[in-house]
């Protein structure tokens, strides 16, 4: 998609003085779908905050703030912020809305990693709702009958792929750990939305017009999104009762109701009994799921801690290696058009992919070096590599130290973009940072109950080993596949400054990254951090996002060495700055806002 750029925005901030700041100030121009008119429904200072994205200026708050990738999950995490709920309680009903209005994305049948940042303890915790593998999983579930990968399409739909949700449980758990409102009461605006109809957005259309043949694939799942044989529209109001009534069900017993009992059963029998592709999910598999806390992920960079999640996310391990290796070189004195500072964080990136193709994957089963990959021995010998005038000739996985010998092979996972990302601050100084998706634009394309089922263990290597050395992320019973999800909270002085994450498939880490470093050294608010045309490396070419100035650095990144890809890169980043107010960024690739008080 080639974007058209906004001319109008006045550049108050020194730096911004050539196009390709400049660019990062204007946005990238909002996809058709986050126009005004879609939403015409919205409250005045919704309207406000999709108009303060257009024009490239971030909201700003006093009390609290929400942003998350569709307006109408945001005003139902709003309403629950205004009357007093916490960022947990507001997350509630922000997933809840997001479950039917963006179902392409997230949901009850999906999984999700939340950061959080208490503010009567002062700890960030994290918590693993990741889809896990059925006991049943064998390690030829992805293999065809010659023990080669199957096809990436061929494993995705159906019942094969589809781990055991972890969304509803750890909006339970997030709720029983930090609300104050009443849980059932959380579920009521995503009720009414379902009951009465919501209208279908642009990007929920295009999502299906573009998915339309794996769509139809099972016969409830078409019926919802082709009602009468034909693919719904922008516009078109759309109720979902099924979906209302799982709510109702949890909001009544809690996520009991959807671990077990008639929603179980249902998902159960819709997985094993998926025609062509059955897959092997029990309802033991349901009834014995946890959510798991797991110890957060920090690594200093500059005056900050950059906290996140740990394995089975890759995430902030992996942003956290680019992070620290770029602490040892001054990009804010080299600025965002310097062609060397994107030498070094393409370099970092790759060396950082190199670790965690390696050794990343689900620490309960397999032993990683997760001290050694951040020590800062380890990031000193990891960033001298970078000294030189050109771009690594050769790039592999380094020699952290662990307390376990253990050899391992590369990694092998195909990870294709579609996920959503919820940032939210509450009035009680709370922050959460939550990544929640299905896997693929529209999961497993199963359907239960008005909700999707997920296609996560596709997120595991369909091999399991290479030359006789295991790979770390093979597929086992009760694994959790490895994910690149960075629900982010950056600290300064102990205290969040910065919530952040995106969906983006693998290329979340590099977003993220990228995001953090456009904030911090180049001084760049949230709204033109998220904004800044896109360059991302993982360990294979350099992506370029078409349509921005980044293309300018196309000659430059050749010359290093780099093989340099132009293609566009939806990310979905929302972001709060929190200062002595709160300041809130949308990205423009996508539907979402930012709404505070
Ligand atoms: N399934 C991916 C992961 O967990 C996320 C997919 C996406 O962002 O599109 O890393």
């Amino acid at each position: 998609m080639i974007r058209a750029f906004l001319s109008s925005v006045v550049i108050s901030a020194c730096f911004l003085t050539s196009s390709f700041a400049q660019q990062a100030a204007d946005a990238v121009a909002p996809e058709a779908g986050s126009a005004l008119s879609d939403f015409d429904t919205l409250s005045g200072a919704a309207q406000a905050a999709l108009a303060a994205k257009e024009a490239g200026a971030p909201t700003t708050a006093e009390n609290w703030m929400v942003a998350a990738a569709n307006p109408l999950a945001v005003e139902a995490g709003a309403a629950v912020l205004r009357r007093g709920g916490t960022a947990a309680d507001a997350m509630v009903a922000v997933q809840a809305v997001l479950g039917l209005v963006e179902p392409q994305s997230s949901g009850l049948g999906g999984g999700a990693f939340l950061v959080w940042y208490d503010a009567n303890s002062g700890e960030v915790i994290t918590l693993d709702g990741r889809e896990t593998a059925p006991l049943a999983v064998t390690p030829t579930l992805f293999q065809t009958d010659d023990g080669e990968p199957m096809g990436f399409w061929d494993a995705v739909v159906g019942g094969r792929s589809v781990g055991t949700p972890g969304t509803p449980m750890l909006m339970e758990e997030a709720h029983a750990r930090w609300g104050r409102a009443e849980w059932a009461g959380l579920f009521e605006n995503a009720i009414s939305l379902a009951e009465d109809g919501f209208t279908v957005s642009e990007r929920m259309a295009s999502s299906i017009a573009g998915g339309a043949e794996r769509l139809q694939t099972f016969t409830r799942t078409a019926d919802y999104f082709f009602p009468g044989g034909e693919a719904l529209q922008a516009g078109d109001t759309l109720v979902n009762d099924d979906y209302a009534n799982t709510l109702r069900l949890i909001a009544a017993h809690g996520s009991d109701a959807f671990y077990t009992g008639a929603i179980a059963d249902d998902i159960v029998a819709t997985v094993r009994t998926a025609a062509g592709n059955p897959g092997v999910l029990s309802a033991t598999d349901l009834a014995i799921y946890r959510v798991i806390e797991r110890d957060p992920v920090c690594v200093a960079y500059r005056e900050s801690e950059v906290c996140g999640m740990g394995p089975p996310s890759s995430g902030a391990l992996t942003v956290g290696q680019i992070l620290g290796m770029l602490d040892r070189y001054d990009l804010a004195a080299m600025g965002p058009e310097s062609a060397d500072a994107w030498r070094l964080i393409g370099d970092a990136s790759r060396l950082a992919f190199a670790d965690r193709g390696r050794y990343m994957a689900d620490s309960d089963f397999v032993p990683m070096p997760t001290m050694g990959l951040t020590a800062d021995s380890y990031l000193d010998q990891r960033a001298s590599l970078l000294t030189g005038d050109d771009a690594l000739p050769e790039v592999a996985a380094g020699s952290p130290e662990w307390d376990h010998a253990m050899l391992l092979a590369d990694d092998e996972s195909l990870e294709l973009p579609s996920t959503s990302h919820i940032s939210i601050v509450d009035q009680y100084g709370n922050a959460l940072s939550m990544t929640t998706t299905i896997e693929n634009g529209f999961g497993s394309r199963l359907m239960v109950r008005g909700f999707l089922l997920n296609n996560e263990l596709t997120d595991f290597s369909f091999r399991t080993q290479r030359d006789g050395l295991p790979i770390a992320n093979r597929i086992e019973p009760g694994k959790r596949p490895r994910s690149s999800m960075s629900p982010t909270i950056v600290l300064s002085s102990g205290k969040p400054s910065l919530v952040i994450g995106s969906p983006g498939g693998s290329r979340i880490i590099g977003y993220v990254a990228q995001a953090i470093i456009a904030h911090i050294d180049w001084g760049m608010d949230v709204q033109q951090a998220v904004s800044m045309p896109h360059l991302v490396n993982r360990f294979g070419s350099y992506d370029l996002e078409e349509g921005t100035d980044a293309v300018n650095l196309e000659a430059a990144l050749t010359d290093f060495g780099f093989e340099v890809n132009t293609r566009a890169l939806n990310s979905g980043l929302h972001a709060i700055q929190v200062s002595e107010s709160l300041s809130g960024g949308a990205d423009p690739r996508r539907e979402g806002i930012a709404l505070g008080e």
